[in-house]
């Protein structure tokens, strides 16, 4: 049985994302972004969640901070 794949793209590497890793194309990519995020240095722009917002640049804050 084949993987099921989605109608977008891997937003780490651009191939075709796969419904499991979803947006991902694979567990690999996936990390990548996790690692991105535990390192505070993935910031994500949005106006929907203002708690979230706060709490990424908390993590930029403590990341500039320490390095
Ligand atoms: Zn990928």
């Amino acid at each position: 049985m084949t993987t099921p794949i989605l109608n977008k793209k891997c937003p780490i590497c651009g191939k075709q994302a796969v419904l499991e890793y979803q947006p991902f194309c694979s567990k690999k990519c996936a990390d990548i972004d996790l690692g991105r995020w535990l390192k505070g240095t993935y910031v994500v722009h949005t106006n929907e969640a203002p708690d979230d917002a706060e709490e990424a640049a908390h993590l930029t804050k403590s990341d500039t901070d320490s390095d």
